[in-house]
C-alpha cells in the first residue's frame, strides 16, 4: 500500500528517518503523507487507470470492481462517507425505519388475534433512529473496508474537471491535491427536487432527508408527492403516530411505472392504514408560517381551491441529477434538458475516456441499476463489452404490503399496441399468506399472446420484494408464464402465488 501510492522520494524519506528512530520519524516531512495515508488518503497528482468522481452505489461499486480487474484506481467522496444517497439518505436508513415503524405499529395493532398480548408499547424515537444510524454506519464502514482490500484509493474531497484528464480535489480535511485519470467515471448521483416558493430547511419543510432524521412524531404531515419515496416515508411516520396526508398530481399513486390495478389496491390497503389521499391534486403554492406549513391546493384540472395545514410538509415530487461544482465546462459536457449527463451505450460522454453512470444519467434512479452500470461501465473499460438489460430492472416499494414490479404494465402494453394474456393470483388463496394472516394483494403477469413470452410482473403482497427477483430472473431469460408454471415450488410458500399466477396466464391457477 506505502509502495502503490507514496511517491518515491517519500518513500525513501520515511525508511531514512524510521532508521533514525521514533523521534526522527515523527518530524520527517514525507511522515505527514503517511499519516494521511494511513488515514485513507491518496497523496500526489498521478496517473490511475480509473478515477471515480462519487463513492455512491455507482462510484463504489466502480472502484471495487476496476480494483477486482488490477486497475489502478482512485474514488473522490465528498460527502466524508462512502455509500451515497443510498446508504446514508436513502434506500439502507429508510428501509430501517419502514421495518422498525412496521413492527411498533404490528405489535400495538396485530398481535392479539395471534394469541400474544403485549403489555404498555411505547414509542422511543430516538433509539430508533439510533438503531437506523447504526446500520448506515456499520455499511458506510464495510465499504472502507472492501476499498481497502481491493486496493482502491479513497479520497475524501470535492473533485472538480480542471482538464480532461485531471480532476482538482477540494479534501474534506483542507487542501487540495491532484489526481490523473486514463479514464474518469462521473458518478455523483442526484438530489431531490425542490418545489418552487417552499424553502427546505429540513425540519418543517422536509426533504427525505429530513423526513428520515424528525426529532418527534409530528401530529400532522403533509406529503407532496405519492411516488415511491413519498409513500415510504408517509407510511414511516403514519404507524408512528402521524395524520399523513398524500397530495398527488396524477391520478394514480406511485409513480408512472406501477400497473394501475396494483395502484389502486395499493391506496385501498394504505387509506385502511391510515393515510389520506388527495389525488388529481396541485399545490399551487406553501408557506411556513409560526408552528405550521400551510399549503395551498386546486384540483389538477383547474377549479375547487383549499388549503392544507401540517407541523410537517415532506416534498418528495422526484429527483433530478446532481452536478454541481463539478467543473464540467472546462472540458464542454453539457447536459440534457433534464439535467442528466448525455453519454452512449457505453457509458461514453463526447470525450470518451469520461464516463457517467448512476442517478446523474438516463433510466431509472435506483441504487441497483446504478449498480449494474458501474460494473459494466468497467467491463467496457477494461475488456470492451458489458451489460446492462434496462428492460429487467425491477422495482419496489417498501410499504407493507410491499409492491414490485419488473417489465412492461398493461397501460404501456396497450399504448404500444402489445396483444397480451394476464393472470392474476390473490393471497388469499395462498396457503402461506393464510397462515401467516396476511392476505392483502395479489400477482399479476401479463405475457405475450402470442408467444407467452413474460412481459411485465405486478405484485402487491408480503415480501413482493424479494418475489420479484424470481420474475426478473424470468424476464431476464425470456421465459414463457408456462415455464414459470411448469417450474415446482416449494410448499407452503408465498412463492406459489407467482406460479399459480403464471398458471392462471397461460392456462387456469389450481387454487382460485
Ligand atoms: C429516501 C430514498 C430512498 C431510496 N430508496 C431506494 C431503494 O429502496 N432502492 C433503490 O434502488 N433506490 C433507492 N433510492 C435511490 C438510490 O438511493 C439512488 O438511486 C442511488 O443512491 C444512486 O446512486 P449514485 O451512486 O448514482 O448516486 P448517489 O448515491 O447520490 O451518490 C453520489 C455521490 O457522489 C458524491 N458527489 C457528488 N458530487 C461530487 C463531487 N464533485 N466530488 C466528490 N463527490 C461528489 C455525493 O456526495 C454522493 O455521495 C432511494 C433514494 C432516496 C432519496
Amino acid at each position: 500500500m506505502l509502495k502503490t501510492i507514496l511517491p518515491r522520494a517519500a518513500q525513501r524519506s520515511v525508511l531514512s528517518a524510521s532508521r533514525a528512530g521514533p523521534s526522527k520519524l515523527s518530524t520527517a516531512p514525507a511522515y505527514q503523507i503517511l499519516r494521511q495515508v494511513r488515514r485513507g488518503y491518496a497523496t500526489e497528482a498521478e496517473d490511475y487507470d480509473v478515477v471515480l468522481i462519487g463513492g455512491g452505489v455507482a462510484g463504489y461499486v466502480a472502484a471495487i470492481k476496476a480494483g477486482q480487474e488490477g486497475m489502478k484506481v482512485a474514488c473522490i467522496e465528498k460527502r466524508g462517507a462512502l455509500g451515497g444517497t443510498c446508504l446514508n439518505v436513502g434506500c439502507i436508513p429508510s428501509k430501517s425505519l419502514l421495518n422498525n415503524s412496521h413492527m411498533y405499529h404490528q405489535i400495538l395493532h396485530d398481535t392479539k388475534k395471534r394469541g400474544i398480548e403485549v403489555g404498555d408499547v411505547k414509542l422511543n424515537l430516538a433509539q430508533m433512529m439510533k438503531a437506523k444510524d447504526e446500520s448506515v454506519n456499520g455499511l458506510t464502514k464495510g465499504i472502507e473496508f472492501l476499498f481497502k482490500k481491493n486496493k482502491v484509493d479513497y479520497i475524501k474531497g470535492t473533485g472538480a474537471f480542471a482538464s480532461e484528464h485531471e480532476v482538482r480535489v477540494n479534501l474534506v480535511d483542507g487542501g487540495e491535491m491532484s489526481v490523473r485519470g486514463k479514464n474518469i467515471i462521473i458518478a455523483t448521483g442526484s438530489e431531490s427536487t425542490p418545489f418552487p416558493g417552499l424553502e427546505i430547511d429540513e425540519e418543517k419543510v422536509v426533504t427525505s432527508t429530513g423526513a428520515l432524521a424528525l426529532k418527534e412524531v409530528p401530529k400532522r404531515m403533509v406529503v407532496i408527492g405519492g411516488g415511491i419515496i413519498g409513500l415510504e416515508m408517509a407510511s414511516v411516520w403514519s404507524r408512528l403516530g402521524s395524520e399523513v396526508s398524500v397530495i398527488e398530481f396524477l391520478g394514480q399513486i406511485g409513480g408512472p411505472g406501477m400497473d394501475s390495478d396494483i395502484a389502486k389496491q395499493t391506496q385501498k390497503i394504505l387509506q385502511r392504514q391510515g393515510l389520506k389521499f388527495k389525488l388529481n391534486t396541485k399545490v399551487t403554492s406553501g408557506e411556513a408560517s409560526g408552528d405550521v406549513v400551510k399549503l395551498e391546493l386546486e384540483a389538477a384540472k383547474g377549479g375547487k381551491n383549499e388549503t392544507i395545514e401540517a407541523e410537517v410538509c415532506l416534498v418528495a415530487i422526484g429527483r433530478r441529477p446532481y452536478t454541481a461544482g463539478l467543473g464540467l465546462e472546462n472540458i464542454g459536457i453539457e447536459l440534457d434538458e433534464r439535467k442528466r449527463l448525455v453519454i452512449d451505450q457505453e457509458y461514453r460522454t463526447k470525450i470518451p475516456h469520461i464516463r457517467v453512470i448512476g442517478d446523474c444519467t438516463f433510466g431509472p434512479m435506483l441504487a441497483h441499476k446504478a449498480e449494474e452500470e458501474a460494473v459494466a461501465a468497467i467491463e467496457y473499460i477494461k475488456k470492451g463489452f458489458g451489460h446492462v438489460n434496462y428492460g429487467a430492472i425491477p422495482s419496489v416499494m417498501y410499504t407493507h404490503p410491499e409492491v414490485a414490479w419488473v417489465g412492461q404494465n398493461e397501460a404501456e402494453l396497450k399504448e404500444a399496441g402489445v396483444k397480451y394474456n394476464v393472470g392474476t393470483f390473490p393471497f388469499t388463496a395462498n396457503s402461506r399468506a393464510k397462515t401467516n394472516l396476511e392476505t392483502d394483494g395479489m400477482v399479476k403477469m401479463l405475457s405475450d399472446k402470442e408467444t407467452d413470452r413474460i412481459l411485465g410482473i405486478h405484485i402487491i403482497g408480503p415480501n413482493a420484494g424479494e418475489m420479484i427477483a424470481e420474475g426478473t430472473l424470468a424476464l431476464e431469460y425470456g421465459a414463457s408464464s408456462e415455464d414459470v408454471a411448469r417450474t415446482c415450488h416449494a410448499h407452503p410458500t408465498l412463492a406459489e402465488a407467482f406460479k399459480e399466477a403464471a398458471m392462471s396466464t397461460y392456462s387456469h391457477a389450481i387454487h382460485s
